[in-house]
């Protein structure tokens, strides 16, 4: 990940956040404190979600490049897991915004369980 980049993403997308609660604060001139908040809320979620994806992939980069590790092991077989790849590894955030993140697989050559390994 670039880090220039990223933060720049970052910035847009704060700013982004900041005009379009003024806009529509300005569209919602009765709104309640409590309405306020869930628009508040529910833009911070994507902000957050998006921060979370791009630091999420640069752990990932840094350690630990395209296969999974070689202490990964079967937690039922305790055999090495064949890497398998990448898989889409769907999860939610507590802001309940959706991230998928490209994660390394592996599958056990005993009992062909497929695993997201842990990591260190
Ligand atoms: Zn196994």
């Amino acid at each position: 990940m670039s880090r220039d980049h990223t933060a720049e993403q970052w910035a847009i997308s704060s700013l982004e956040l900041m005009t379009g609660m003024h806009d529509w604060r300005t569209q919602h001139p009765t709104a309640t404190l409590t309405d306020i908040e869930q628009a508040l809320d529910a833009r911070l979620a994507v902000l957050r979600a998006q921060m979370l994806h791009d630091l999420a992939l640069a752990s990932t980069a840094a350690t630990w490049p395209t296969t999974p590790t070689p202490a990964a092991h079967c937690p039922t077989c305790h055999v090495p897991l064949r890497p398998r790849g990448r898989h889409r590894r769907r999860l939610r955030t507590h802001g309940g915004k959706r991230l998928v993140l490209h994660r390394p697989y592996g599958i056990c050559p005993q009992c062909h369980q497929g695993f997201f390994p842990p990591r260190s």
